[in-house]
């Protein structure tokens, strides 16, 4: 069976999903089609009025469903069937998907989609594991810290994996008890309806997830800034991260995880296995042709080890194969708009004034579509745009050191601490750096997650704050009571 399809012949569930309907509204963002540019529909923004009914009906839901006060077992049986239907519905989810987004339809079946219903599964099953605790005091007192879910939880997702970072947020939320507010980027938001559809098909009780369409400073802002929503977890920019800590404190208080932007190093010892670590590097900075917040965008190389890295990355940068998301042959990923292409070409160009070499690509590529080619900057200025400024692209600088002490310097980035590589066969020395970095997340001899949902994902520094995935995510999703009991 070939998954490649005509984008013309996808329906799209365009509006807000809210209780267990679709709200129409006046449709004003174009959305394109980031493989050929073509207009295909436009992206309607949820006023304040909307996003007020989208929490009024998640509250109404939680009282009516008693989501948040049944037995957690219940909780878990209806996630694990939405799991099921989203495998069962993935051939759909995943066009809608491809039409839209920059995620090719050979990747999203087997990867993104498989991998949200398992993440799902794996939430689902904390609702009835995790839970209040009795705790020591004298014999005349019950002392307890009880956990419960929050209420009502905002979430704010970017476009560069609209299905899984839907998945990251609703999973937890709705396992620990809560109803949640979705608001998809306004370049992607289809997939998130779609899902939202199949959850209350699987027995969620409708108004537990609301979908609300629309840009950030409409429809991000009235849900960050919405009274009766108890908690923000937001995925995105640093930017935006930081406009919505200003809001949230200019309108209330309110809890938040905030999972921001990355600049993420890869460290090459000379005693690495070369063609592990070219594997892996090249695997990081052309998957979604870069649009990854963990993207591995700056290689630290050994010098010693520096020129023959650098072939086996461009071999494999070489053998892309770009092409329309809806072909299933197609390997490599469309930048997400023209003006995305742009910057990312800004900020080549700027850095090549400033007498950065160019090793490959470094243009955009032909046709309709938003395709820049695969590149590798050497000699880049440390000041230059492309050394501190996420670039969220297919852009990899090299950069080169002779010891550990420079490498460290180099990897330790002012401003961003998502994650790291580390590519050498030393112990010792993965211990030493796995300490030292200062990221969330040091992988070691292997880039990017694996399905270990266990492990949490986050930043330091201006990366963000809390976690997704692992048992941090569904603990952000309750808060704790302390219940002293004089017996
Ligand atoms: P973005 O910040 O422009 O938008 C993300 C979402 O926030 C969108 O839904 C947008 O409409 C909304 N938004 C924007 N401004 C807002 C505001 N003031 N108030 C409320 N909502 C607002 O990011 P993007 O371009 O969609 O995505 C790319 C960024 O996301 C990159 O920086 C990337 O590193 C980051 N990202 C981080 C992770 C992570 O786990 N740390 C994962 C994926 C993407």
């Amino acid at each position: 069976m070939s998954l490649s399809f005509d984008p013309d012949q996808v329906s799209l569930p365009i509006g807000h999903f809210v209780g267990n309907r679709l709200l129409e509204s006046p449709g004003l963002l174009p959305m394109r089609r980031p493989s050929d540019g073509a207009f295909y529909a436009e992206c309607p923004i949820a006023s304040e009025e909307i996003v007020d009914e989208a929490v009024q009906t998640a509250r109404k839901a939680l009282k009516t469903s008693n989501w948040g006060g049944v037995r957690p077992r219940e909780r878990t049986t209806v996630l694990r069937q939405w799991a099921d239907l989203i495998e069962s519905e993935a051939e759909t989810l995943a066009k809608l998907e491809a039409v839209s987004s920059t995620r090719p339809v050979g990747q999203l079946i087997a990867g993104d989609i498989a991998v949200t219903a398992e993440q799902i599964r794996f939430f689902a099953e904390f609702a009835d594991k995790e839970g209040s605790d009795l705790v020591p005091t004298d014999e005349e007192h019950l002392g307890m810290i009880m956990t419960e879910p929050f209420g009502v939880v905002g979430a704010i997702t970017p476009w560069n994996f609209p299905v899984s970072m839907a998945g990251w947020k609703l999973g937890p939320a709705l396992a620990a008890g809560n109803a949640v507010v979705l608001k998809p980027s306004e370049l992607t938001p289809l997939s998130s309806v779609l899902l939202a559809q199949l959850a209350v098909k699987a027995g969620l009780p409708a108004g537990l997830i609301n979908v609300v369409l629309g840009d950030g400073l409409t429809t991000g802002a009235a849900i960050t800034g919405h009274p009766d929503i108890a908690k923000v977890s937001f995925t995105g920019s640093t930017a935006a991260g930081s406009a919505i800590m200003a809001n949230i404190a200019r309108t209330g208080v309110k809890p938040m995880t905030l999972e921001l932007g990355g600049k993420s190093p890869q460290i090459v010892f000379a005693d690495a296995d070369l063609d592990q670590a070219a594997a892996a590097i090249a695997g990081s900075i052309i998957a979604n042709a870069g649009q990854a917040c963990v993207a591995g965008s700056r290689l630290i190389a050994h010098a010693f080890v520096a020129e023959p890295l650098v072939d086996a990355i461009l071999a494999r940068m070489k053998a892309v194969r770009a092409g329309p998301t809806w072909d299933a042959t197609t390997t490599y990923s469309p930048i997400i708009s023209e003006r995305q292409r742009s910057r990312i070409h800004a900020i080549v160009q700027a850095a090549c004034a400033q007498e950065a070499e160019r090793l490959t690509g470094g243009v955009p590529m032909e046709g309709n579509g938003y395709f820049y080619a695969p590149t590798i900057l050497a000699n880049v200025d440390h000041s230059s745009p492309a050394i501190t400024e996420e670039i969220f692209g297919p852009v990899l600088t090299l950069q080169t050191f002779t010891t550990e002490d420079e490498a460290l310097a180099l990897a330790d980035h002012p401003t961003y601490g998502l994650a790291a590589g580390l590519f050498t066969r030393d112990v010792s020395r993965v211990m030493r750096l796995a300490r030292a970095i200062p990221a969330g997340t040091v992988w070691v001899n292997r880039y990017g997650r694996s399905r270990d949902h266990i492990l949490p994902t986050g930043g330091y520094k201006r990366s963000g704050i809390g976690k997704d995935l692992g048992r941090d995510a569904y603990h952000a999703n309750r808060r704790s009571k302390s219940v002293l009991i004089h017996v």
